[in-house]
């Protein structure tokens, strides 16, 4: 846990919610408690707490606002259907999370994000972050790609596409094809197969790798054409890669230490297994 500086002004705080009337009317809600209390001031501009209203997608997109300022903010969610892994607030408990945000000493836990640069054939270059994953797949074709991990180069993959992974981003589309769920405390990336063809004559390893902090996955297109490269929730077409570099960022997404931080494999049991007494 890491403690940010708290100062005596009043907390900014951002509430960002998605379009759904429930989320609107919690937000309504908060903002109806917090504005008149001189301990905080909203804001959407340089928040010091965004408070995300919805589910993991809305913190997603809200990640993405403030991607640019994630040494300085902290995040908190509450999810209007089941408990999310982002989130630790359910619709029912705001007046824990106020309780929760009075008391606040800066505290934070915090969780690696991925980075990624897109170089293409011309010279020019994307740099992103990703909060849960990013791919890469060929549009008009099968995608033939080599993948380098640290300089070793690894395997040629034949198929739809790669997945990178961040360890919070390891219970999402990763986890649907197949990849491992991370504890989002390793600091790691998850490389993860997209219907890789396997036969006598093209081969790859089959199973997700678990990369270490400093090494670097590149992956390099061996032939001309339309890619897309997705970060969590949005999609980019690129003409014409020279190379995808993928490795874990200098910043950290911050959250605010809650006591309602629910234990990662709760979540994970809650998520996708459930009741085992049903
Ligand atoms: P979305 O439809 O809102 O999100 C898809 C689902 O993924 C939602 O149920 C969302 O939970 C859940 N989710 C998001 N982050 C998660 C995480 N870290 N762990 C477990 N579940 C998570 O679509 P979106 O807003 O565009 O979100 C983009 C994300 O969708 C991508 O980052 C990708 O991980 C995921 N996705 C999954 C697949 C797949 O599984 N086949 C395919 C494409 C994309 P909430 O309901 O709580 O928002």
């Amino acid at each position: 846990m890491t403690q940010m500086n708290i100062t005596d002004k009043p907390i900014r705080i951002a509430i960002i919610a998605n379009g759904k009337y429930q989320s609107k009317r919690i937000a309504s809600k908060i903002f109806n408690v917090l504005r008149d209390d001189p301990d905080f001031y909203l804001s959407k501009k340089n928040p010091d707490v965004v408070i995300t209203i919805g589910g993991d997608g809305m913190l997603l997109s809200a990640f993405h606002m403030y991607e640019k300022e994630l040494d300085t903010v902290r995040f908190v969610g509450i999810h209007t259907g089941h408990l999310g892994f982002y989130t630790d607030y359910r619709d029912f408990e705001v007046d824990k999370l106020i309780d929760t945000l009075r008391q606040d000493q800066g505290d934070s836990i915090s969780y690696p994000i991925l980075k990624v640069k897109v170089t293409l054939d011309d010279g020019r270059v994307y740099r992103s972050r990703a909060l849960n994953e990013a791919t890469v797949k060929r549009i008009e074709k099968t995608m033939v790609a080599d993948v380098m991990i640290n300089k070793v180069k690894f395997e040629r993959f034949r198929g739809d596409g790669i997945l990178v992974s961040t360890p919070t981003g390891s219970t999402a589309y990763n986890k649907s094809l197949g990849g491992a769920v991370l504890h989002p405390t390793i600091e790691a990336l998850q490389m993860t197969e997209i219907s890789s063809i396997n036969n006598r004559v093209f081969r790859t390893l089959g199973s997700s790798l678990i990369i270490p902090k400093d090494d670097r996955i590149v992956l390099v297109p061996k032939r001309l054409g339309t890619y897309t490269v997705s970060i969590d929730n949005k999609t980019y077409h690129h003409k014409n890669i020279a190379k995808v570099e993928f490795y874990i960022s200098n910043h950290k997404i911050h959250f605010v230490s809650t006591p309602s931080h629910t234990s990662f494999w709760a979540r994970v049991k809650d998520a996708f297994i459930g009741d085992l007494d049903s």
